[in-house]
């Protein structure tokens, strides 16, 4: 290891604004499409560099030209102990700089925040990491088991081309890995003064994409038509996009449910969360769609010119399945849709859910409580999804934790992929003396 820090080294707490300020200036949006994505490449040679110059060496690789992931192993006192992996992707969704009151990729602070594209979504952890583990080189510190870190490609597309690929190709890199930690948890939402929820993702819905193909007899725009195939899609797109599946509360849900309302005062009642859930603010959209399995229509596709009846119609439906739902979910959207319309998969991929307990979170909720005494750190499930379901297919327990604490009037679900997203400076620093106690108490 390294020698001791010279005191004229900068502390973790120092060095993480720049270092996401630095992330947040290369432009690594993620438009699907292999061709545009190069600023991946450039982000993860640059988080390269930054391990390098503490003597922290890190394999990078390429699923496509430019789409780069790089892994890296910081080794622990406890080499029999499993290894925590640490995931953050490098990768943002596209922004409007138009739209913007600062540009989307200049890092700009302003008011107390850092203001750019991937400033909560999720530079701000990639750069808190990055910060603590640059610390513990410089001063000699070792945590007590093996640390993995994975900085990945493509999350904001689901994946394939970062963290599935990795798993796929290149699984070894996460040999003894029992737990990870990753994004959309670990923020802080203000009850009052003396109490904050720390929501800690335990579970994230699973994703189900379906085609639905309607077939009817081609003809004259012009006549009268009974078996037309944009007709009958459309009728049971209308069904679908109106459905209501039932309200299923699974162990985090229901955890998190009672213990919101006891900490807030509101009544809940389990066969009717949706009133208890209205109470919750803020916070309300990230809840209220996990309490069902969902089924949003997103495309149509039908016809190819004004006057002809086509013979084909399909559309897509993005489903979000509860842990264990999946089957259910396609079962129950069947005799919505009707028999007449083939179904297809064309993505899949399956919920996340784990138990709130063991030292893994006792750790969280102690690292969270040093610093803020005030802290609360309840489970909740996520809607969407995140590399976590990439890295669950080694057989690894995946938590949302990238510790934040927010002002509380800010509205944190709004900034993802939102306009104007921006981290609280404080928030990032904070941020980092949680990582730092958390992964040295790991
Ligand atoms: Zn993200």
């Amino acid at each position: 290891m390294t020698s001791q820090a010279a005191p004229s080294q900068p502390s973790a707490v120092d060095e993480v604004v720049d270092i996401c300020r630095d992330l947040l200036r290369i432009d690594t949006s993620n438009t699907g499409d292999n061709a545009t994505s190069a600023g991946e490449r450039v982000a993860a040679e640059y988080v390269a560099a930054q391990l390098a110059e503490v003597g922290i060496g890190a394999e990078l690789r390429e699923s496509a030209p430019g789409r780069t992931s790089l892994v890296a192993r910081i080794p622990g006192t406890d080499p029999g102990r499993g290894a925590l992996l640490v995931h953050g992707h490098l990768d943002v969704v596209p922004a409007d700089a138009s739209e913007w009151s600062v540009d989307p990729f200049s890092g700009e602070v302003r008011d107390g925040y850092l203001w750019g594209r991937g400033a909560i979504d999720m530079k701000d952890f990639d750069a808190m990491t990055l910060a603590v583990v640059r610390q513990w080189q410089r001063t000699g510190v070792r945590p007590p088991r093996d640390i993995v870190l994975a900085f990945t490609a493509d999350e904001e597309a689901g994946g394939d081309y970062g963290a599935h690929f990795l798993v796929e190709r290149h699984p070894e890199l996460f040999d003894g890995c029992t737990e990870a930690i990753g994004e959309v948890g670990g923020f802080s939402y203000t009850v009052n003064d003396d109490l904050r929820l720390y929501l800690i993702e335990t579970a994230e819905k699973g994703l189900d994409w379906l085609r639905l193909h309607a077939k009817g007899r081609p003809g004259h725009g012009s006549m009268i038509h009974d078996d037309n195939a944009v007709t009958a899609l459309a009728e049971a797109v209308a069904r679908v996009g109106r459905h209501r599946f039932p309200v299923v509360l699974t162990p985090t849900v229901r955890t998190f449910l009672e213990q919101v309302s006891e900490l807030l005062g509101i009544q809940f009642d389990p066969d009717d969360p949706e009133t208890a859930i209205a109470k919750l603010g803020p916070i309300a959209n990230l809840v209220g769609a996990t309490i069902r399995n969902t089924a949003n229509p997103t495309r149509l596709d039908a016809g190819y010119k004004d006057n002809v009846i086509p013979g084909r119609a399909t559309a897509t439906i993005d489903c979000r399945s509860l842990p264990g739902q999946s089957e259910l979910l396609l079962e129950q959207l069947r005799q919505v849709i009707g028999p007449d319309i083939e179904v297809e998969y064309v993505h899949r991929q399956p919920a996340v859910e784990t138990s709130f307990d063991g030292e893994l979170v006792d750790a969280m909720a102690a690292a969270l409580r040093a610093e803020d005494p005030g802290a609360r750190p309840v489970p909740y499930m996520l809607s969407g999804g995140t590399d976590a379901k990439a890295f669950q297919r080694l057989g690894i327990r995946c938590f949302g934790f990238a510790p934040l604490r927010l002002p509380a009037d800010l509205n944190f679900s709004a900034l993802f992929h939102g306009i104007d997203e921006r981290v609280p400076v404080d928030g990032l620093q904070f941020g980092v003396r949680v990582l730092d106690r958390f992964l040295r108490g790991s």
